[in-house]
C-alpha cells in the first residue's frame, strides 16, 4: 500500500516545516520528508529572527515539528530520491524504501552552498568562515577579518565588512580584477589588498588563525568571508521535468512569488526557489506557498464535488426517467446550481 497525502513537503527546514503548519490547520494531510541537514546547520544561532533572535538551528527545527505535528502533519526522517508523475497524482519515492503519493508536492529542499576549494574553508565554515553580514557579522565585529575574493562580489563583501571591522584584508585570490572606483574605495576605507593565490585557512579545533597565500606570506586573521555558489537542490523538479535557472549567483528554482512553479502541482519555497531567504523569508514563503496550495485544493475539490453530484443526479434521472419531469427533483438531489 502506498500512502497518500493531500500534499508532500520535501524539506524539513524553515520553509517546510512552516508550510506543514499552515496546512495542517487547513486540514490538510501532509507528510515533511525530511534529511536533517538544514543549510545553516555548522552555525551556532539564527539571527534577525525577531522573537528567537540567536536561537539555536536544530532547536528552532525540533520546534517547528512539534508544531506541524500538533496540527496533524506527519514528519518523516527520510530523503527523498525520486518523484514522477502517475495518473492524476505524485509519487515520490524514499531512500529509506517506499512510495508515498501526493496530490501536489511542495519543494522545501534548500540550497547548496558550493564553497572555493581552499583547505581550511570548509572545516571551519558557519563558524569563522562566513558568508554573511547580517548572519555572522556581529559576531565578528572588531576582529581581523579576511575576504576571499573569487567572484565580482567581492568588493561589495568587502566593504560590508568594513562596516563591521576596522581590520579588513581582501585577498585577490581568483576573482577578476578591481575596477578603478572599486580600488579607490577600498584604499579610501583603509581596506587592505592583498594580491596572490590563497593556499589555505590556517586553523586548529577551536578557531582560524590565518590566510596562507602560495608565496608562504601569512596573515594572521579571526574571521574569513567567502561567497559560495547557492545551488537549488532540485533533483526532484529536475526528475518531474523542470528545468533550473541560472542566476549570477547559482542556480535555483523559478516560481511565482507565491512560489508556484511552471509544472502543475509542483510549487517551491524557500532557499531552492530564493537564494537569499533568510530563516524569517523561508518561513513565510512556505505559509504562502501553503496557502496557494490549499487554494488550488479547495478548488478542485469544489470542482470534483461538482462532478459527482451531478453523477449522482444523471445516474439518479437515467434510472427514474419521469423524474426530470417534476422539477428535477430526484431523492434531494437537484440539478447543479439549483436551490429551494
Ligand atoms: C552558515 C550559515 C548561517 C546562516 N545563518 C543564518 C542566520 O543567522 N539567520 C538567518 O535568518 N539565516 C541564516 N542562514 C540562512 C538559512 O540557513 C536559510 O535562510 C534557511 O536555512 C532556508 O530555509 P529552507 O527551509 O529554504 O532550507 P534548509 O533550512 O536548508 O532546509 C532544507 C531541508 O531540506 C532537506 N532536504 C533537501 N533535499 C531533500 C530531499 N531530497 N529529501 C528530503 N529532505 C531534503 C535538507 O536536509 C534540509 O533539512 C544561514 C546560512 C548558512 C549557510
Amino acid at each position: 500500500m502506498t500512502d497518500r497525502y493531500d500534499v508532500v513537503v520535501v524539506g524539513g527546514g524553515a520553509a517546510g516545516l512552516a508550510a506543514a503548519v499552515t496546512l495542517g490547520r487547513s486540514l490538510r494531510s501532509v507528510l515533511v520528508v525530511d534529511a536533517g541537514e538544514p543549510r545553516n546547520a555548522p552555525a551556532a544561532g539564527a539571527h534577525n529572527l525577531l522573537g528567537r533572535e540567536g536561537v539555536p538551528p536544530q532547536e528552532l527545527l525540533a520546534a517547528g515539528r512539534r508544531e506541524a505535528e500538533s496540527y496533524g502533519a506527519e514528519v518523516r526522517s527520510d530523503r527523498a530520491v525520486g518523484a514522477r508523475r502517475d495518473g492524476d497524482g505524485l509519487v515520490v519515492s524514499l531512500a529509506e524504501g517506499g512510495d508515498v503519493r501526493a496530490r501536489v508536492l511542495l519543494l522545501a529542499t534548500g540550497l547548496t552552498d558550493v564553497l572555493p576549494d581552499v583547505p581550511g574553508v570548509r572545516e571551519r565554515w558557519g563558524a569563522d568562515v562566513l558568508h554573511c553580514p547580517y548572519c555572522h557579522g556581529w559576531e565578528v565585529r572588531g576582529r581581523r577579518i579576511g575576504v576571499l575574493a573569487t567572484s565580482d562580489n567581492a568588493p561589495h563583501q568587502a566593504l560590508l565588512m568594513r562596516q563591521l571591522s576596522d581590520d579588513v584584508t581582501l585577498f585577490l585570490h581568483s576573482g577578476p580584477d578591481l575596477e578603478d572606483t572599486e580600488r579607490e574605495q577600498l584604499v579610501a576605507l583603509d581596506v587592505r589588498l592583498v594580491q596572490g593565490t590563497v593556499e589555505r585557512l590556517d586553523h586548529d579545533d577551536d578557531a582560524l588563525r590565518a590566510v596562507v597565500l602560495a608565496d608562504g606570506r601569512r596573515f594572521d586573521v579571526d574571521a574569513v568571508a567567502v561567497a559560495p555558489r547557492f545551488v537549488a537542490n532540485a533533483d526532484l523538479y529536475e526528475q518531474l521535468g523542470g528545468t533550473v535557472s541560472e542566476h549570477p549567483f547559482g542556480t535555483y528554482v523559478s516560481s511565482s512569488p507565491g512560489g508556484r512553479t511552471d509544472l502543475p502541482d509542483v510549487w517551491v519555497a524557500g532557499n531552492a526557489t530564493d537564494l537569499a531567504a533568510m530563516v524569517g523569508g523561508a518561513a513565510t514563503a512556505g505559509v504562502l506557498a501553503a496557502a496557494g496550495i490549499n487554494g488550488d485544493l479547495v478548488h478542485a475539490d469544489a470542482e470534483a464535488a461538482v462532478r459527482r453530484r451531478s453523477e449522482r443526479f444523471d445516474a439518479a434521472t437515467e434510472a427514474r426517467p419521469h423524474a426530470s419531469l417534476a422539477g428535477g427533483r430526484v431523492h434531494g438531489l437537484e440539478p447543479v446550481g439549483g436551490h429551494g
